[in-house]
């Protein structure tokens, strides 16, 4: 499986899973040659072929395909550019995700495990416009220590070793906004204790810099 394959089948996953509604969000993943894959604006992700994925450069000039890339390339494009071992970035609009982006409200990372796969408590950037420089920048500095962050009022934006991963990750942190949102209303949340999550988040520190992809 290439790169293009992955990116691919993340994204028709994205939204076969729910994670992202019509056309919205992409996935994008580094190239050896230092370029990068990304999903095209306004096609449909069930019609999508590999054909129609679009590679880019550093700059987000389009070095192959005939398609427009993504309206949010600046966003993936920011997080390549700071973290080496970022290989591939997912933006999406999922439901419960985005009811915490909306109330600017980071999901905190009170279920058991949920470190280890995004590294603690999920923050949310200030708002900035979508598709402007300052949302790529505040995006891609939220995920500095942790693998998604909340797009005020907008989305997400994950980071990991390969797409799949990210998608997993996106899986992971949409069930547990699901399942604080539910929390609430039952009553109050329970942190975990701070030793529980500091060693789960050195797990996520440690797969973040020494995983294969
Ligand atoms: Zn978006």
């Amino acid at each position: 499986m290439s790169m293009h394959d992955d990116v691919l089948a993340a994204a028709k996953d994205m939204l076969r899973l729910g994670l992202t509604a019509g056309t919205s969000g992409n996935v994008s993943g580094r190239l050896a040659d230092g370029h990068f894959v990304i999903t095209p604006s306004s096609v449909p992700y069930d019609e999508m072929t590999l054909q129609d994925l679009v590679v880019i450069d550093e700059a987000g000039e389009v070095v192959e395909g005939t398609l427009r890339p993504s309206s949010e390339r600046a966003v993936h494009l920011a997080c390549y550019r700071r973290y080496d071992e970022v290989h591939s970035v997912i933006h999406a609009h999922p439901v419960y995700a985005s009811m915490f982006a909306i109330a600017h409200e980071p999901i905190p990372a009170v279920i058991d495990e949920f470190a280890v796969y995004v590294g603690g408590d999920v923050p949310c950037t200030e708002y900035a416009m979508s598709g402007t420089p300052n949302l790529a920048e505040f995006a891609a500095e939220c995920v500095r220590n942790v693998g998604t962050a909340l797009l005020a009022n907008h989305g997400t934006v994950t980071v990991s070793s390969s797409p799949a991963k990210a998608l997993h990750q996106l899986g992971v942190v949409e069930r547990a906004a699901q399942i604080i949102w539910g929390a609430r209303l039952v009553g109050s949340l329970h942190q975990l204790p701070e030793e529980t999550n500091s060693l789960l988040t050195s797990y996520y520190t440690h797969l973040r810099h020494n995983s294969e992809g």
